[in-house]
């Protein structure tokens, strides 16, 4: 099975010094190769590990981590002291590191050898003691890292690895990210808007603006054949209501629904552009909002945010990222309804049109409906539930005028308990941890947004690690957040963010 970032590289750094002597040397070597194997094929790991020769020196040490930083294949560097390996030759090193970090703390063996122990062995088993030196340093350096403690047969070590893995593949395609903007952002709204500038150096993305009219451009280029091709496609893989079907009445906003699609793919490929987003308000003279063009190109990787939400793009974009190759998808997602019954108390997601397909295993629907808003001609959108789903994540992106601010909500996403043959969006059904109203406390409390990215196969792990690695504020809300508690996380953050980033 290929790894799902086969051509990406995490590099394996093994640190040690010169007064081993050759034979300890040679056994750093062959042992930390080892681990380095183990973790490049376990299938937890999503990247290539590439090992690196043993580190024993300040200049080494620096060089190996400027090569990371100039490598756009390397998505990270993995550290791991296997013998002592004196920090203050590290600190150039990791003083220019640009790359995520992992911190190893493991051992070439699982069980001490209680019978046959000697100082031979103790000479050169001494992550124990040699990774603390380490951590010190990086400590004291403030570097930014993920810790992971563990024997790498342990398969909860590599899946905290894998995890990481996939957090510094995030980090790494909102570095490679360009996003479209067709339209500002809805006018009035608030949290929608935010520091483009400020995004740029936090998260790598650049944001820019395009006229809708280029996009309506775009989509009167395209060919009749290629529209032709992709309405076979949706007819062929969706359950296509027959109004919107070749020969139905309808027909002809089926066709341009695709057009939309095909256009959109082209105007971004050209651009280079990875997440986009569009505004009901700003349509020009695009004929419907796009809908089942939006979903399409959601799942097919792209990034996308509704009413000019440029943030929740990007946490779209990472998402997929994230999630490549697990069960599950990423889509956009707004809070939408309640239901209120006490102790079964579930929220209905939804938007507009725009949810990606997949959340979803079933087959969409391809429906037709009026949006009610806009005044534009009705939009072609698919219609389906989002699989049920422990241990999802809701994730919102808000600029609080100083910081960017992350909140997450660990979710279960549910069957919706009844059919639901009138509303005609998806939608995905979910019950909050660690209950209804703690969890819709804390997230009014933390000014988390209205738009999200639900992700059912990307976890929180991999937003932690994408949040520490852009030292961006991540508030979790999960089962074990309590009012109090959440309270006061939100005024500490406020004291920590604002110190950490100087005057
Ligand atoms: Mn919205």
């Amino acid at each position: 099975m290929s790894k799902p970032y086969a051509d990406r590289e995490v590099w394996f750094l093994t640190g040690s010094q010169d007064l081993y002597g050759e034979e300890t040397l040679r056994q750093v070597a062959e042992q930390s190769q080892e681990v380095a194997r183990a973790l490049d094929a376990s299938a937890d790991v999503p990247a290539t590990i590439v090992w690196k020769p043993v580190l024993k020196d300040a200049a080494s040490i620096r060089r190996a981590m400027l090569d990371a930083n100039a490598d756009d294949r390397v998505l990270g560097v993995i550290t791991w002291m296997h013998t002592f390996s004196p920090a203050k030759m590290w600190i150039a090193g990791l003083d220019a590191l640009r790359k995520p970090l992992l911190h190893l703390h493991t051992q070439a063996n699982v069980e001490l050898p209680w019978d046959s122990i000697d100082f031979d062995f103790m000479n050169l088993n001494q992550a124990a003691h040699g990774d603390r030196e380490y951590a010190y340093l990086a400590t004291r350096l403030g570097v930014a890292r993920t810790t992971v403690v563990g024997h790498v047969s342990n398969p909860a070590v590599t899946r905290r690895v894998g995890t990481w893995v996939r957090g510094a593949a995030g980090w790494a395609a909102t570095h490679e990210l360009r996003l479209a903007r067709f339209g500002d952002n809805m006018r009035n709204v608030a949290v929608t808007e935010g520091d483009k500038t400020e995004a740029e150096l936090r998260f790598g993305v650049s944001v820019n603006t395009w006229g809708v009219n280029d996009l309506v451009a775009a989509v009167e280029r395209v060919a009749d054949a290629d529209v032709d091709r992709l309405v076979a496609e949706y007819e062929d893989l969706y359950d296509v209501v027959p109004e919107l079907r070749r020969g139905g009445e309808r027909h002809e906003s089926l066709r341009y629904a695709a057009s939309q699609e095909l256009a959109l793919e082209e105007f971004l490929g050209g651009i280079g552009a990875k997440a986009f987003t569009t505004n009901f308000e700003d349509l020009g003279a695009l004929r419907q909002l796009p809908g089942i063009a939006v979903q399409r190109l959601m799942s097919k990787g792209y990034g996308f945010g509704a009413e000019g939400d440029w943030k929740t793009a990007v946490l779209v974009r990472a998402a997929k990222v994230m999630g490549e190759g697990l069960p599950g998808g990423a889509s956009l997602m707004e809070d939408y309804t309640y239901d209120l019954t006490p102790g079964a108390e579930l929220i209905l997601g939804a938007h507009m049109l725009e949810i990606c397909p997949s959340l979803t295993t079933a087959k969409p629907k391809v429906e037709i409906h009026p949006l009610g808003i806009g005044g534009k001609e009705d939009p072609v959108r698919m219609v389906f539930d989002a699989d049920a789903t422990e241990g999802a994540v809701v994730v919102s992106l808000a600029d609080m005028r100083d910081r960017f601010r992350l909140t997450a909500n660990v979710v279960d996403v549910v069957a919706p308990p009844a059919p639901l043959p009138h509303l005609p969006v998806a939608r995905a059904v979910w019950r909050p941890r660690p209950s209804f109203d703690v969890s819709a406390e804390a997230w009014l409390t933390a000014g988390g947004a209205h738009h999200t990215v639900l992700s059912t196969a990307a976890g929180v792990e991999a937003f932690e690690v994408f949040a520490d690695i852009a030292r961006c504020e991540l508030l979790v809300i999960d089962e074990s957040t309590t009012r109090r508690g959440f309270a006061d996380q939100v005024r500490w953050n406020a004291a920590y963010h604002r110190l950490a980033q100087g005057i």
